[in-house]
């Protein structure tokens, strides 16, 4: 029997001319570290696709599966991997249609690239078309949007034959589009706009804000978990924590109930672009959707922003509620971000946030206490957690005394 391997499509890369080996290696590293618990041979580029390999000769759908995760990854299909001799990849081709379960109507799809196999694709469509029609006489051959395509890619000395592909998260390979650091809550929002990025190639370092001592500790929990969920897109390399509920108590003596959410904001954009700068990272990202709470108004997001001078993305500003949710799902973070946690958001909230801050009162909130000073406190006090799923992130090459390795919490973490 032939054996069988998994076939990696992607489209963007293809796309990307002389960067083309670049994005085709970081996918190849990148597959090499999701696969690691996986029985795989080899993970190689041959022309136009990826080529995973098992090591007993049989990729399995669990391991196309693990594949289809990956950012990069348009769609893989299980293939099985034939010689140029045409009774074999006639017999795969026969197997693969067997497999393809209910269908009306199918083609065949021939295609060759570096083969010096002389038979021309015409002819491989042909060939294999006969046999499987003489095989299923009472279905239909249909050239426009058949239910089946048996595809049979003869690629140098040997031939690919599939019929099924499953669908891959499609994007970039992460490690492709620089580094950013992501505002994460444990909330819905902030997991799926960091999903988002990664899965655009961006390598993501996330920042959450703890009301830490003033709260406990589970939402630190809850974005590890969620980092542990996002683990199979590869896309996380460190978590930073910064303990701010002392912090905020001050900012809510300090300033007017009704701008001290803007105020919190604008400390943690402010610390969050110092780890940016410590990481070598080129963008923020947050969660905000546009007008979905108080904070998340244009006025708003204009009084926190004018703080930082890098850019800071906002994947899902233009999302509805229900669209976030409905991915949450799908990326497995929704159970996690359902679970209650006070973070340092929950904390000191005002009964009346302001909606519409005028800025100079955000301005006169800010000067009355001492800004700098706090967010220099509070950097000095970052703690962090490594998690190795993510082959593009190198750590900041100079570690600044105020990194702790572990939070003393941490430490019992399975
Ligand atoms: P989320 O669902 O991500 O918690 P949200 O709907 O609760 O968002 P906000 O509380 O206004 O909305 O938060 C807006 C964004 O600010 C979040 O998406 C996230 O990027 C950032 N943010 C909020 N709280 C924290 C936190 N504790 N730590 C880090 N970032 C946070
Ligand atoms: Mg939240």
């Amino acid at each position: 029997m032939s054996d069988r391997v998994c076939l990696v499509h992607y489209h963007e890369i293809g796309l990307k001319g002389k960067n083309r080996s670049t994005f085709e290696n970081q996918l190849v590293q990148n597959l090499r570290k999701a696969l690691r618990d996986y029985p795989v041979a080899e993970v190689k580029r041959i022309p136009g696709h990826l080529l995973v390999s098992a090591q007993d000769g049989q990729a399995t759908p669990e391991l196309a599966h693990a594949i289809s995760l990956v950012p990069g990854v348009a769609r893989v299909s299980q293939a099985y991997l034939c010689s140029l001799d045409e009774e074999e990849y006639c017999a795969a081709a026969l197997k693969a249609l067997h497999e393809a379960g209910d269908f009306t109507s199918f083609k065949v799809h021939a295609h060759r690239s570096s083969t010096d196999y002389e038979r021309h694709s015409i002819d491989i469509n042909r060939l294999v078309g006969d046999i499987l029609c003489h095989e299923f006489p009472d279905k239909k051959v249909q050239m426009h949007k058949p239910d089946v395509i048996v595809y049979v890619n003869a690629v140098g000395h040997v031939v690919y034959v599939y019929a099924a592909s499953e669908v891959g998260v499609g994007g970039l390979p992460v490690g492709t589009a620089g580094k950013v650091v992501t505002l994460l809550s444990s909330g819905f929002d902030s997991p799926v706009a960091t999903w988002m990025v990664g899965r655009r190639g961006a390598t993501c370092v996330p920042v959450h804000f703890s009301g830490r001592p003033m709260t406990a500790d589970t939402s630190e929990y809850l974005c590890q978990d969620i980092i542990n969920q996002l683990a199979p897109g590869g896309m996380i390399g460190r978590l930073y924590v910064v303990p701010f509920g002392e912090k905020q108590r001050e900012i809510s003596l300090a300033v007017p109930q009704s701008l001290r959410i803007i105020t919190y904001r604008r400390v943690m954009f402010a610390v969050a672009e110092r780890i940016a700068q410590l990481e070598g990272a080129k963008a923020l990202v947050t969660g905000e959707s546009l007008g979905q709470v108080a904070s998340q108004t244009l006025d708003n997001i204009a009084a926190v922003n004018e703080i930082v001078s890098l850019p800071v993305l906002r994947p899902l500003i233009g999302s509805d509620k229900q669209e976030i949710i409905r991915r949450a799902e799908e990326i497995g973070t929704y159970d996690i971000s359902a679970q209650d946690a006070a973070d340092c958001c929950t904390l000191f909230m005002p009964r009346r946030p302001e909606t519409h801050a005028r800025i100079d009162k955000v301005h006169e909130a800010w000067d009355s206490f001492d800004h700098d000073a706090m967010i220099e406190e509070l950097v000095q006090n970052i703690e962090y957690v490594d998690f190795d799923q993510c082959p593009s992130y190198k750590p900041p090459r100079q570690i600044s005394r105020w990194h702790r390795e572990l939070l003393p919490a941490f430490e019992h973490i399975d």
